[in-house]
């Protein structure tokens, strides 16, 4: 069954791609794993899906030992500082640098671990108080200082729409997240060439949009369980 959702959605990807005359090479899939068991993740992973997103830094690192350690794990969800320490060696990449203090953090824990990490912008790019993420307009008013940040690599911009069941509703904030990064990337002059936006139900609209890493659950696992899962015998 997931190796079928899966073939499902590369499928979709790849046509997606064509619709926006881009190259399916350029878009990756992350398998977001969260809530799910290992023995559930590993079925993906038997179908050759490496790559794999959760939103909790305690979740992911509770299966990472019982996964093949050729997977590379994605930190997709809100990163609080004092998790930064554990996240940091574990993830190769962070979609959700959200404040210019959280930057900050992560870019001096980096330097006591000897690391580079990989890092995105979150942006809440529809203004949502419920969600994380910078305002645009503050992005841009610390991203000098944020670009002076030694061991980050601000490699693009992400961003969660709103909530709704039909896709064509998400291409104004999929368009809007490009635009930014467009206009950042002339003024500051850097690439920022990464965007990972797209979700289970919006993802093909992401890839017309410019999505280069599309973070979809649902439509490769199917429901989530209710809470994180835990490994048997933890609290
Ligand atoms: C859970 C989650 C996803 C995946 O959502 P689906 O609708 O299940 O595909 C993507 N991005 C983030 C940030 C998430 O938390």
């Amino acid at each position: 069954m997931i190796a079928e959702n899966l073939e499902l959605v590369r499928t979709e990807i790849a046509q997606a791609a064509e619709r926006a005359h881009r190259s399916a090479s350029e878009i990756t899939l992350i398998a977001v794993s969260k809530t799910h068991s290992p023995e559930t993740i590993l079925e993906a992973v038997d179908a050759g899906q490496l790559i794999l997103g959760e939103n909790r830094v305690q979740e992911a690192r509770a299966k990472m030992p019982l996964l093949p350690s050729r997977v590379r794990w994605h930190l997709i969800g809100h990163l609080q500082s004092n998790k930064i320490r554990q996240a940091l060696p574990a993830f190769e990449r962070i979609h959700s640098i959200d404040t210019v203090e959280l930057a900050r953090d992560v870019d001096r824990v980096a330097g006591e671990l000897g690391l580079f990490p990989k890092i995105f912008l979150e942006v809440n790019v529809a203004g949502e108080s419920s969600k994380f993420g910078f305002n645009p307009e503050k992005l841009r008013a610390h991203l000098e200082e944020l670009l002076t940040l030694e061991r980050v690599a601000i490699d693009g911009l992400m961003t969660i729409p709103p909530y709704d069941p039909d896709p064509e509703a998400s291409r104004k904030y999929f368009v809007a997240l490009r635009e930014l990064r467009d206009r950042l990337s002339s003024e500051f002059r850097v690439p920022l060439p990464e965007l990972s936006m797209g979700m289970s139900g919006d993802f093909g609209v992401a890839i017309e949009e410019g999505a280069t890493f599309v973070r979809v659950g649902t439509a490769i696992f199917g429901e989530r369980k209710g809470k994180a899962w835990k490994p048997s015998g933890a609290e």
